[in-house]
């Protein structure tokens, strides 16, 4: 029996006949670009997240670049971002022309904390990009107290993490403008690609409605340079169908995420993730650690086990950022866990007897 890494599953049951009824009602109403259901999706989002507005883009790149540009963030201003994030988010930083300065994570969380922000900030860093990594929410009530202070923008990279809680709020709603990816894997996942924008501020709002859109205010008017990159009516209607269910979806993450959390607990050297008090996980992705990572992997491959490594070589040493002129000494922490990392198969509608082939199948690798 193969058990594959993620896999899009009728979870929950029926969801796939919902998904096809809204995009047969979709196609019949023939409003393409920018249509009613693109308007009916923000809407939505932005009463589930709490926050006034949700601009829908092309997907959670633009969504950080959009975001970047109507907060005014470019050329001659610093960025701070964990070194150990997906690429998307550094290349977002210098597509703006903003110079990105990676800050190593917690080695426990894998996230960004306050202290280590505050450590980090000069004169010319202007925004801070904190990413909730794997689908753990970072400690942003700290984090926006040393924002703050130091009168600095906030971008929270919110492409793993749809729905996790920071005390009582989700993330997403805590920085000035906030970048969600709705990738087919993500928490929150469309059937291609699709991405948003999340803040609270009206100015803000209208700002990434013009970016997104060429930079129009009113038919054939531009304030802006601005791009294309607008929600797909399609994607947005089968997000609104999804959005619905984004809830039992988290749920049924968090149960087979406790249930590796039990079975694996002192099993090798094996280091399960660690969640912050406070802050939520929705296991995004279940990342676990161990000196002997590779051989684990091969061990499981053989079994017909597909797992992956996020992320194998950190940006600060791939060829594109040698620019940043960062040596292989630099950032250890961010380092060490792209060397010990392995994320195994977990996703909603994942079969008790699949988990348990991982579960056993990891146990005997260090028996
Ligand atoms: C997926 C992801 C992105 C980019 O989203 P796309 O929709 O693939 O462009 C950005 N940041 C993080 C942390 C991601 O995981």
């Amino acid at each position: 029996m193969h058990v594959p890494f993620f896999e899009l599953r009728d979870f929950p049951e029926g969801l796939e006949a919902s998904i096809q009824e809204k995009v047969a009602f979709t196609l019949a109403e023939k409003r393409f670009v920018l249509g009613p259901a693109v308007t009916a999706f923000e809407e939505e989002f932005a009463q589930y997240q709490n926050v006034p507005h949700v601009v829908g883009v092309g997907n959670g790149y633009d969504a950080l670049v959009l975001s970047l540009k109507a907060l005014g963030i470019g050329e001659g201003d610093k960025v701070l971002l964990p070194g150990n994030t997906y690429i998307a988010t550094i290349n977002a930083v210098q597509q703006v022309g903003a110079t990105p300065v990676l800050v190593e994570p917690d080695p426990e969380t894998y996230n960004l904390t306050a202290a280590g922000i505050a450590k980090a900030i000069t004169p010319d860093v202007k925004a801070i990009l904190p990413v909730h990594l794997y689908g753990q929410a970072c400690d942003m009530e700290a984090i926006m107290e040393v924002a703050n202070q130091a009168g600095l923008l906030v971008v929270e990279d919110c492409a793993q993490a749809h729905g996790a809680y920071v005390g009582g709020q989700k993330v997403g709603t805590f920085g000035h403008a906030n970048a969600f990816s709705f990738y087919p894997t993500k928490n929150l996942g469309a059937y291609g690609d699709a991405g948003g924008v999340t803040t609270q501020s009206e100015e803000v709002a209208d700002s990434l409605r013009k970016y997104r859109n060429y930079g129009q205010s009113e038919r054939y008017y531009y304030d802006v340079v601005g791009v294309n990159s607008r929600l797909d009516s399609l994607q947005a209607a089968i997000l609104s169908v999804k959005l619905k269910h984004l809830h039992a979806l988290n749920l049924e993450r968090q149960r087979l995420a406790k249930i590796y959390l039990q079975e694996l607990q002192g099993v090798g050297d094996l280091v399960l993730p660690a969640t912050q008090a406070g802050c939520g996980h929705v296991y995004h992705l279940f990342v676990v650690r161990t000196s002997r990572r590779d051989a684990l992997q091969q061990h499981l491959q053989a079994k017909e086990i597909t797992t992956l490594i996020h992320y194998p070589v950190p940006a600060h040493l791939q060829p594109s950022y040698a620019h940043l002129n960062l040596k292989a000494g630099d950032l250890p922490i961010t380092k060490e866990l792209a060397n010990t990392s392995l994320s195994l198969p977990l996703f909603p509608g994942m079969t008790e007897q699949e988990q348990s082939l991982v579960i056993k199948a990891v146990k005997q690798f260090f028996a």
